[in-house]
């Protein structure tokens, strides 16, 4: 290791990725990337704004801050003092970059919390801005301990919860989300939506309600533009006006021309969105209907994927991801305590998950020899 390296870095433990092999084509259920193309309307605007790509994109973003909160409004029907402004909304390059952007925002100087099983870039980007972490296991079947999350400890100033929670896809009610809001006001809590669109329950309609809210969505799950690198904050004025502030130390251009560009474009086509979300949902409630006939354990998903055991008998969750690959299919698989007889399965087309079941059918006929 070079001298030169600080002490911090040298503790960092970086965050993987799942793979993006370049060696031949696979059927990809790895990464949870949305199997349709983004929206014509997104690829007009990206194409129209290319002759402009030698001026700086505008800082703050305005246009699509304003098209998200026209979006929200008209869907979740808000209005008067719930109704969202520009204001309301924050845009990050990816969500990822505004995880990040929320530690030294709120979390420097004290710990936060969250589930032991969740996305596992938090526990890393904490480390990064060296806020102190806190473990909350999830119950024996993956659920979330209500308890535990409404007695967060004083010394912690709030938490990530990703609702639909990934690995595992399980998600909370509104209800539930109110409750853990209500719990304790003290408490900042960071409700990371990456997959809601795929069948949860939004919160983004109660952050003119609660000041602890703040609401993380992305353009790269259900709006098809993983490459774009896209994703928005949503919440009071004043917490997103931190945010702002925080941005404007570190990196003031955020989201590019063509972000811009395609951010605005993806939230005015409600119709193709609503299309193609559906169109996953229907092909994960019958994958994971054709999985369980198969004696496979299936946790009920309101996500882009599923995370499902293979069942007693049969191979292993690491001998499917292996068999899987040779067979020109890429699922994740987490070599970790308490998962690691599970895959977690993307969403891909009818055909490639008729593909993905025929090649998990043949596996378990060969195991069962
Ligand atoms: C994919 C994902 C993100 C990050 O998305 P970006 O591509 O950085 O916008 C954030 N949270 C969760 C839980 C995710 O799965």
């Amino acid at each position: 290791m070079t001298k030169f390296i600080s002490p911090l870095a040298a503790t960092l433990v970086p965050y993987v990725p799942g793979e993006q092999p370049k060696d031949k084509k696979y059927i990809k259920l790895n990464t949870n990337e949305n199997p349709y193309p983004p929206s014509p309307k997104v690829k007009a605007a990206i194409e129209s704004e290319l002759e402009n790509l030698r001026l700086y994109p505008d800082p703050d973003a305005e246009k699509p801050r304003e098209a998200a909160a026209e979006y929200f409004n008209k869907v979740l029907g808000l209005t008067g003092g719930d109704a969202l402004t520009k204001k309301n909304i924050f845009m990050g390059n990816g969500s990822d970059e505004i995880l990040a952007l929320l530690c030294p925002a709120f979390f420097s100087g004290s710990k936060v919390a969250f589930p032991d099983i969740t996305y596992t870039f938090y526990p890393v980007i904490a480390s990064l801005f060296e806020v102190p972490c806190v473990n909350i296991p999830l119950r024996d079947d993956f659920t979330l301990d209500q308890d535990a999350v409404k007695n967060l400890p004083d010394d912690v100033a709030g938490m990530f919860l990703c609702n639909p929670n990934a690995p595992t896809g399980a998600a909370i009610s509104l209800d539930e989300i109110k409750a853990i809001l209500e719990a304790d006001a003290d408490k900042l809590i960071v409700v990371d939506e990456a997959y809601v669109d795929f069948g949860a329950e939004t919160a983004v309609g109660l952050v003119n309600k609660y000041d602890n809210l703040l609401v993380v969505q992305t353009l790269s799950k259900s709006r098809q533009l993983a490459g774009i690198r896209c994703g928005l904050a949503i919440a009071s004025e004043e917490l997103i006006g931190v945010l702002d502030t925080v941005k404007n130390t570190f990196n003031s251009y955020t989201l590019d021309r063509l972000g811009n560009a395609a951010a605005c474009a993806a939230f005015a086509d409600v119709e193709y969105f609503d299309e193609t979300r559906k169109k996953i949902a229907d092909t994960r409630d019958k994958v994971s209907a054709q999985l369980s006939e198969l004696g496979w354990d299936v946790i009920p998903s309101k996500s882009n994927f599923i995370f499902a055991q293979p069942p007693a008998g049969s191979a292993t969750a690491e001998e499917f991801f292996h068999e899987l690959r040779g067979k020109g299919i890429l699922v994740r698989y987490f070599a970790k305590p308490r998962i690691n007889n599970r895959l977690r399965i993307t969403i891909g087309t009818p055909e490639d998950m008729e593909t993905f079941v025929g090649a998990v059918k043949e596996m378990m006929a060969e195991h069962a020899k």
